[in-house]
């Protein structure tokens, strides 16, 4: 099993002058096999940025019918937006099965078929070709094929899972979009006192879902994890969802990852900021005497074993 990043950015695409080498499309991103091909004939797909789009275009020589599994982290529309343009759906005889969060106000086929309403598409989801079926998914584990998925619950504004998917002794995970848990309550100004005790437990509680976090990423083989932000434009993003590089390194070192993936990347960031944020992940690494720890940008059409 390896992965082929077809979109790496957060947020909005940012194709141009200064994207060109890592990319401007947002993210997706696909499992293959060692020939670069679908896993036991399936294909599997992970987020529908607009990277999908091109990821569509080179299945299309393909033996039909496809069979395809895309897995969905949350349904913010950086990872769902590329979808009306996955050329796939439109063949007759394809097969889409769509994994993804439950919502608390919408059905997964609800978010995917608002999209597509008239009001933003020509073509609805009812008119697409393909057979879709929708997987609405809570923390779970389940076998797709020869692949062992487990999904958990990632820290960010919008239900959001991160997947674990195992390939034999091969441990990928992605996180889609999170931030590292913190006491978001300050209580250092409240008069109450029977409020101030009400928040005791929170740093425990925070404490527990950080050590969660490092047992789902353990021993990972490769690990794709958000890391939007530098430590100083962290500071100023606390709360917006996303992670910076030290901490995806740190969480990487501690949970013995072989490979860190840095992900979702800033839609500011041009691709001289992207060598400048590599070069200190790579010395923070070296600083840390972590060895065993690849650490590199992820950019479009990378495949990583
Ligand atoms: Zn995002
Ligand atoms: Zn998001």
């Amino acid at each position: 099993m390896r992965v082929k990043l077809w979109g790496v950015r957060g947020s909005v695409p940012v194709p141009g002058p200064h994207t060109v080498r890592y990319g401007g499309n947002t993210t997706s991103m696909q499992l293959i096999g060692d020939d670069q091909i679908p896993i036991g004939g399936e294909i599997f797909i992970i987020d529908a940025g607009t990277g999908i789009r091109e990821c569509g275009l080179s299945l299309l020589g393909l033996p039909k019918p496809l069979k395809i599994h895309l897995l969905i982290t949350h349904t913010h529309m950086d990872h769902i937006n590329g979808f009306p343009f996955f050329v796939p759906a439109f063949i007759p005889g394809t097969s889409i099965d769509i994994y993804g969060p439950v919502h608390y106000e919408k059905k997964l086929e609800e978010v995917f078929a608002g999209q597509m309403d008239y009001s933003y598409f020509p073509i609805s989801t009812a008119q697409l070709a393909a057979n879709i079926t929708f997987h609405d998914l809570k923390e779970c584990e389940f076998d797709i094929g020869s692949l062992h998925v487990q999904s958990q619950y990632m820290n960010h504004p919008v239900l959001t899972l991160g997947y674990r998917i195992s390939d034999g002794d091969k441990a990928f995970i992605y996180t889609g979009d999170h931030e590292p848990y913190h006491d978001f309550i300050n209580v250092d100004d409240e008069d109450d006192e029977d409020e101030e005790d009400a928040f005791d437990d929170i740093p425990d509680i925070v404490e527990q879902q950080n050590q969660r976090l490092l047992r789902f990423f353990k021993n990972a083989d490769i690990l794709v994890c958000d890391a939007a932000y530098t430590p100083e434009e962290y500071l100023t993003h606390k709360g917006w969802g996303h992670s910076s590089t030290d901490d995806a390194i740190d969480w990487s070192i501690e949970a013995g990852v072989k490979k860190l993936v840095l992900h979702h990347h800033e839609p500011t960031h041009t691709d001289e900021k992207m060598d400048e944020m590599e070069a200190y992940a790579k010395q923070r690494v070296k600083e840390k005497e972590a060895a065993f720890l690849e650490v590199f940008n992820g950019r479009e059409q990378l495949i990583i074993d």
